[in-house]
């Protein structure tokens, strides 16, 4: 089954008055914080770079719960994931869907339940945010968050974010440095890239 077909793709079809709810609902008190943390617009060079797709892996699931607090179900340490989706020409893309999932502090993926995973949708100034924690290393891998994201309509980029500074990254031959999140205490940012102009 294409990735088009996948069910949660009707989300992006609810009617705006839902996914306004949502906005308002999840997203209205902490957007303050947030809007404090990004700057109004996002920082772009005169050449920008589509962000680099990277393998699914094994444990992506699809239908996961709309929702940006992933902590209430985990315990580690905490992150505050926050940043844009913009296109190739630097302007934030409103209600892009970001799906984020990742192993737990033990580096264990929740294949039975939806532990570890959640989606939204960027506001309408294209940031999104999920409040969640540091995932665990396990056999093989550094510690990486996966993450689709899929402007309205758009094709989906599948990729992994990584940790800067962990010891583990050079041996792991998926990382990249380009997918670095950049840190400040608990709060990581990254900004996707699609290639959409
Ligand atoms: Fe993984």
């Amino acid at each position: 089954m294409s990735k088009l077909d996948r069910p949660r793709r009707d989300v992006l079809m609810m009617g705006a008055g839902a996914l306004a709810g949502f906005i308002m609902t999840d997203l209205a008190r902490p957007s303050g914080a947030l809007a404090q943390r990004l700057q109004p617009t996002p920082q772009c060079g005169d050449e920008t770079s589509t962000t680099l797709s990277q393998t699914e892996g094994p444990f992506f699931k699809p239908k996961s719960p709309l929702r940006a607090n992933l902590r209430s179900a985990l315990k580690g340490t905490p992150v505050e994931l926050t940043g844009f989706v913009l296109t190739r020409s630097c302007q934030p893309i409103a209600g892009a869907l970001v799906d984020l999932w990742h192993a737990d502090a033990n580096g264990e993926y929740d294949n039975r339940g939806f532990r570890g995973r959640g989606h939204q949708f960027t506001d309408t100034q294209g940031r999104y945010r999920f409040l969640t924690i540091r995932p665990a290393r396990y056999t093989g891998r550094t510690a990486h968050y996966h993450v689709q994201v899929q402007a309205p309509n758009g094709p989906v980029l599948t990729t992994q974010l990584y940790f800067p500074g962990d010891p583990v990254n050079r041996r792991d031959g998926l990382y990249r440095r380009e997918l670095e999140m950049t840190f400040s205490g608990a709060n990581a940012r990254f900004d996707f890239v699609l290639d959409i102009t």
